[in-house]
């Protein structure tokens, strides 16, 4: 075994394998895979290899249409059979939410190239004579499904790998991990050592155990999942060709053929956990022992869609465990603190989503990012609050409602709450409904008076629709006061801080103190990788705020970039300070009423931030900034102040008509300006000229990150333009993901979409070509399965001016 090599990937799973044959084939061939006992031994072997496209994130869909793409090439490559069978699959829908769900779901694709048809009932019956077809509404076809072998899936990735000259080494358990101040990590096996650059832990079901080698706990539980293979089903066995794959949301199976008979697998209603503990180290090519009885209603619901399953002889029973994270999702990337140490597990799907992450590590460990945004995989996403607790119930909650349709809107309250704010019981008793932002609880919207304070999902306007209208208004005729304490918050100080952060940050920073500046920060190709508020607060003394759930991916960023001498610090404030923003025409009067200090006419003006003496607190940081559109101040001070200051807000606005409001209003408010929200309408898979976010990069100062590409960029046409649409949607709006068409063409997506309570229209922000771009012009959205008639609006639909948020 070799001393040295520049990639360690420990693991030889279909992850490990797929990311070892990425880095040979993107031309690192200096790369070792260490597998503990053969490949293939963790959950691989035992998986039932169905594939599908269709899912969301878009970014996921892309992988995973990307993965399935690769398998026809990868057995040309390395001559190695896939066992892959392009055979199609049917979605089925009974119920009007289904068939809804199904509509959303092919609309979503799009964007992506992901074709699929509603074919007719009797069409899905000649595919799948086996479907009874008895109260059907609907059903969606998808090309892109089949299913494929996964032990020879792997080993055609560890066979190409292989053949491009990487090394893999079986029976070979990696003991230790071991990082050199210097930077690289010595890997411990009892074949010996290697030093390496980079290690991957892609090591499935041990990836806690390997995470614990070098000091690290990720948030990974192991669940029992059961599938069943059985004996030759006659209508099948008589085809002469294959049936497609089939599922139905909400139906808790999916279902494919195998050999002349069925695969069925089941989502079981009881979730069974395993190796709480951690798993067992001489756990090898074995299963668990199975228990049919916890997989009974799903056979049930599935033999009413494949009633020949009620007789069909059962061949085998699969009861094998797989590794997830607390949303179900994969856990990817350089982990925070550790450099040179990917993560690359908790893979759910891996032979939908193993190619597609073998490609985005081995970019990310070559180039220095992925090729695309990966933030809902990112390891970040989760902090030191996803404890035991939290992913013991989440991968519960997730796993027993993995096909449940999710609605617009929709949160999930299993494991919570875990963090609040000092002012959480408070707003509880205004009538709070809370949503989950990095482990925090914060208000969504606030219930009447006679309401409950709980959302109902569904396709149509939520419950809240009233409420946040009246919330948006209050704001709009007013004032309302917002809990703004999730916004990330950076304090970021020492000798040259300002001239460090010009280089990191695309906006050229302040150069007074107390001045405000909106400013984009670009990965090296030009990428969007955030997107901050900067306020000077003294020489050396900036805050930046952002978006919450990217504080630790932030924190990982700026730590890359710090200088070595330690001469400047980023601090995180998230949790110790909290924020309230408050909003709307009597904002100022507001803010006299508990400010010591003049805030009145030119004394604290649109973009700027001082600190000042607000209520009861002696250091609160005051940021005049607006995302409403609004005269607005964000009001931040340490924790133990908001109480009171809440008080004293609150106290003091019954004057004014203050009115609490939540994040939904500030949707509505948002979008009425045009403004973009991170996550939603803007992230890494855009440049900053693609939202419009290009006046606030200064490629006239020196040298910053990802400078070049952005020159590149601004001199090229944009990919795509984001605009606003005004919907004629009639009593329902767009909420994200739905496809824009122009003359019948296809022409863009949406990323947001809302009411305008206050322009009294139906709204979405989305992306067009650029050929599209032309204001006024008529477009349709495919919102729900209906195409309606939409008019693009280059001007924001309030204010377009922005005169009142600078009054
Ligand atoms: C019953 C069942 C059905 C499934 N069906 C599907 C499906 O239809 N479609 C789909 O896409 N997915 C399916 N899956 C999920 C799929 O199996 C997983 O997503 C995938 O196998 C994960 O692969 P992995 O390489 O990340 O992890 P694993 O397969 O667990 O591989 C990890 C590897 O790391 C090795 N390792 C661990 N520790 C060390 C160490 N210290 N040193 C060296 N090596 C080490 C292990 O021996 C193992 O080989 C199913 C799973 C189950 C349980």
């Amino acid at each position: 075994m070799e001393s040295h090599a520049r990639v360690v990937v420990i693991g030889g799973g279909v992850t490990g394998c797929a990311i070892l044959y990425h880095l040979a084939k993107m031309g690192w061939r200096d790369v070792v895979l260490l597998e503990r006992k053969e490949l293939t031994a963790g959950s691989t072997w035992h998986a039932a290899g169905s594939l599908f496209a269709l899912t969301s994130p878009s970014s996921a869909a892309v992988l995973q249409k990307y993965t399935i793409e690769l398998y026809p090439k990868l057995e040309a490559e390395s001559g190695q059979s896939c066992g892959y069978h392009p055979v199609g699959g049917i979605h089925l829908a009974r119920t009007d939410d289904q068939l809804t769900a199904l509509q959303i779901l092919r609309s979503r694709g799009k964007r992506n190239g992901i074709e699929s048809e509603f074919i007719s009932v009797e069409e899905a019956h000649r595919l799948a004579p086996i479907l009874d077809a008895k109260g059907l509404k609907a059903v969606l076809y998808e090309p892109l499904k089949g299913y494929c072998d996964p032990a020879s899936v792997t080993q055609a990735y560890a066979k190409a790998a292989r053949d491009l000259g990487a090394k893999i080494y079986r029976q070979t358990p990696v003991t230790g991990t071991r990082p050199h101040p210097a930077g690289g990590w010595t890997v411990v096996t009892p074949e010996g050592e290697i030093r390496t650059d980079y290690v991957v832990n892609a090591a499935g079901l041990w990836a806690r155990e390997v995470a614990a080698l070098a000091g690290i706990a990720l948030p990974l539980q192991p669940v029992e999942h059961h599938y069943m293979v059985t004996e030759t089903i006659p209508e099948i066995a008589g085809l002469g060709r294959e049936i497609p794959n089939i599922s139905e949301p909400s139906g808790g199976y999916y279902a494919r053929q195998e050999g002349k008979g069925l695969l069925l697998g089941a989502y079981e209603s009881k979730c069974v956990h395993w190796a709480e503990a951690g798993t067992p180290l001489d756990f090898s090519h074995e299963l668990l022992p199975d228990d049919l009885g916890r997989i009974e209603a799903n056979i049930a619901r599935a033999v009413q869609a494949l009633p020949c399953l009620e007789t069909a002889g059962i061949k085998r029973v699969i009861n094998g465990p797989m590794i997830f994270s607390p949303d179900l999702g994969p856990l990817l990337g350089p982990y925070p603190g550790l450099k040179g140490y990917f993560c690359a597990c908790g893979v759910m799907s891996g032979f939908n989503q193993g190619g597609g992450i073998g490609k985005v590590i081995a970019e990310w460990i070559i180039e220095g990012e992925p090729s695309i945004d990966v933030f809902f995989w990112d390891v970040t996403r989760f902090g030191d609050w996803a404890a035991k607790r939290f992913t013991r119930e989440r991968t519960k909650f997730f796993y027993e409602h993995r096909t449940d349709i999710v609605y617009p809107f929709q949160e999930f309250t299993a494991g919570r709450p875990i963090r609040t704010f000092p002012i959480h019981d408070r707003l509880a008793d205004r009538g709070a409904v809370f949503g989950f932002n990095f482990g925090f609880e914060y208000p969504l919207w606030f219930a009447r008076k006679g309401e409950q304070p709980v959302d109902c999902y569904g396709y149509g306007r939520g419950n809240w629709f009233d409420a946040v209208g009246e919330e948006c208004r209050a704001i709009r005729d007013g004032v309302g006061l917002l809990e703004i304490s999730t916004f990330a918050k950076y304090e970021v100080t020492g000798n040259g801080v300002a001239a460090w952060l010009d280089h990191l940050l695309a906006n050229r920073m302040p150069r007074t103190v107390g001045k405000t500046v909106l400013s984009p920060m670009l990965s090296a190709k030009g990428r969007l990788i955030g997107d901050f508020t900067v306020s000077r607060l003294g020489e050396e003394r900036f805050l930046l705020l952002g978006s919450g759930p990217m504080q630790r991916y932030h924190l990982r960023w700026f730590a890359q970039n710090l200088p070595a001498d330690g001469s400047i610090r980023v601090e995180n404030l998230t949790a110790r300070y909290c924020g309230l923003h408050i909003a709307g025409p009597a904002a100022r009067e507001l803010l006299q009423a508990v400010a010591d200090e003049n805030v009145g006419g030119n004394a604290l003006p649109f973009l700027s931030a001082r600190e000042m003496t607000v209520g009861p607190c002696p250091n609160a940081i005051v940021v005049r900034v607006s995302f409403t559109g609004e005269l607005g101040y964000e009001i931040y001070t340490p924790a133990e102040y908001q109480r009171t200051l809440y008080d004293e807000l609150v106290s003091r606005g019954k004057a004014v008509g203050l009115r609490l409001a939540g994040s939904r209003a500030l949707l509505s408010l948002r979008v009425e300006k045009g403004f973009p929200s991170w996550g939603v309408d803007i992230s890494p898979d855009y440049s900053p000229f693609e939202p419009g976010l290009g006046r606030f990069v200064r490629l006239d100062k020196p040298d910053f990150v990802g400078k070049a590409s952005a020159q590149r960029l601004a001199e090229a046409a944009p990919k795509e333009r984001l605009a606003t649409f005004v919907v004629e949607a009639n009593g329902v709006d767009c909420f994200g993901g739905e496809a824009l068409y122009r003359d019948g063409e296809l022409a863009g997506y949406v990323t947001s979409g809302t009411y305008g309570h206050h322009v009294k229209e139906s709204l979405a922000l989305g992306y067009v070509r650029p050929q599209y771009y032309e204001h006024d012009a008529a477009f349709e959205v495919e919102l729900l399965g209906k195409r309606c008639p939409a008019r693009l609006s280059q001007r924001a639909r309030f204010d377009p001016e922005g005169t009142r948020m600078r009054t």
